[in-house]
C-alpha cells in the first residue's frame, strides 16, 4: 500500500450504542479508534422519543440526547468521530492482515482491526401518512414506546414472531390491541400464536392492511382496508406499531462475512469475532434476538475487548 494511506489500529463502523460503547473501551485501551458514523449519526435511537429503559437515567432520556451523551463520552477519551460512510471493504483473511476500507466512495484507509456496528433498520410500510407520523404515534418498537400508550387503543401490524410478541407485550399495557395480518394466517410460531389468540384484549383482523394513518400531528385513527373485499373502515387508535421485521445493515459485507439466512452477521460463540481475524461485530447487526440499546452497548464493550486482545497477539 502507498505511504499516503492512513493506517489505523481500530476503525469502528456505525454510531449507535454499540459503536459508541466500543469506542469508549477502545479509546481507553489506547487503540485510538476512528469512528465512521454513517448517514444516520446516532443510529435508531435518534428516531425515538423518550428512552426509559437505559440504566443510569432514572427520569428517562430523549433518544437523541442519549446518543449525544454517548458521543461526548467517546470523544472525551479522544475517539476520532468522523461523519462519513464506509462504502467498500477489502478484508484480509490472514491473522494480522491489514484491512482496507473505502470512505465515501473515494478515500482509502487501512485498519488493523475493524468493529462493525452498523445496526439494523426497522422496516416500515412506506405509506406517506405513516412516515409523517413517525414519532407522533407511529413506532416500530413496543419496548421503547409502549409505555406511552397505557390504557389506550393501539394497532400492531405484522404476523411474525416480533408482531406477536409486541402485541402480547402491549396487551398488558394498553386497553385494546388490534393486530393486522395481511394474509389468512400468522407466520409466528404456534406457541406465540396461541398467546395472541388466548389474550382477550387482542383482536386479530386477517386480510387487513393499513390504507392510511389518520391525524394531523398525532395518530387519531387508522383507515384499514380488507385486501379481499376492498372494504375500508376507520379504527380509532392513538398508536400504531409496525412490526414487519428488521433489516440488518450488512449489504457492505455480502459475500465477505458469514451471515445467517436473514443476513445478520454471525459471531463466534459468545464473542464478537466474525469469520475474518481482526474483524468484530456488535449490536443489532449481529443480534435479532434482543435488539435493545443496553444489549447493543454491552456487545460493543465485548467487541472492543476482543479487538484489544487480538491486537496484543499481533504486536
Ligand atoms: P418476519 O419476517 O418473520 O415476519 C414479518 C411479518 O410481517 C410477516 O407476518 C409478514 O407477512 C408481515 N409483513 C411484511 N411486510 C408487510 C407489509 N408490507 N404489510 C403487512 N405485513 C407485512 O419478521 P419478525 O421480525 O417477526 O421476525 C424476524 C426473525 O426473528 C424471525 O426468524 C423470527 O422467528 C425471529 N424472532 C424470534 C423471536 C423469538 O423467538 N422470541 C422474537 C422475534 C423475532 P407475511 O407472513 O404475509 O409475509
Amino acid at each position: 500500500m502507498s505511504d499516503n494511506i492512513e493506517r489505523l489500529k481500530c476503525v469502528i463502523i456505525g454510531s449507535g450504542p454499540a459503536g459508541y460503547t466500543a469506542a469508549i473501551y477502545a479509546a481507553r485501551a489506547d487503540m485510538k479508534p476512528v469512528m465512521y458514523t454513517g448517514l444516520e449519526m446516532g443510529g435508531q435511537l435518534t428516531t425515538t422519543t423518550e428512552v426509559d429503559n437505559f440504566p443510569g437515567y432514572p427520569q428517562g432520556v430523549e433518544g437523541p440526547k442519549l446518543m449525544e451523551d454517548l458521543k461526548a463520552q467517546a470523544e472525551r477519551f479522544e475517539t476520532d468521530v468522523r461523519f462519513g460512510m464506509v462504502t467498500k471493504v477489502d478484508f484480509n483473511k490472514e491473522h494480522g492482515g491489514i484491512h482496507v476500507l473505502e470512505i465515501d466512495g473515494s478515500k482509502k484507509i487501512e485498519a488493523e482491526t475493524v468493529i462493525i456496528a452498523t445496526g439494523a433498520s426497522a422496516k416500515y410500510l412506506g405509506l406517506p401518512s405513516e412516515q409523517r407520523l413517525r414519532g407522533g404515534g407511529v413506532s416500530a418498537c413496543a419496548t421503547c414506546d409502549g409505555f406511552f400508550y397505557r390504557g389506550q387503543d393501539i394497532i400492531v401490524v405484522g404476523g411474525g414472531d416480533t408482531a406477536a410478541e409486541e402485541a402480547t407485550y402491549l396487551s398488558k399495557i394498553c386497553n385494546k390491541v388490534t393486530l393486522l395480518i395481511r394474509r389468512d394466517e400468522l407466520r409466528a410460531s404456534k406457541a406465540m400464536q396461541n398467546r395472541v389468540f388466548n389474550t382477550p384484549n387482542i383482536e386479530v383482523l386477517f386480510h387487513t392492511e393499513i390504507d392510511e394513518v389518520l391525524g394531523e400531528k398525532t395518530v387519531e385513527a387508522v383507515r384499514v382496508i380488507n385486501n379481499q373485499t376492498k372494504e375500508k373502515k376507520d379504527i380509532p387508535v392513538t398508536g400504531v406499531f409496525i412490526a414487519i421485521g428488521h433489516k440488518p445493515n450488512t449489504e457492505l459485507f455480502d459475500g465477505i462475512l458469514d451471515m445467517d439466512a436473514n443476513k445478520y452477521l454471525i459471531t463466534q460463540g459468545k464473542s464478537s469475532k466474525t469469520n475474518v481475524p481482526g474483524v468484530f461485530a456488535c449490536g443489532d447487526v449481529q443480534d435479532h434476538e434482543y435488539r435493545q440499546a443496553v444489549t447493543a452497548a454491552g456487545s460493543g464493550c465485548m467487541a472492543a475487548l476482543d479487538a484489544e486482545r487480538y491486537l496484543s497477539t499481533i504486536e
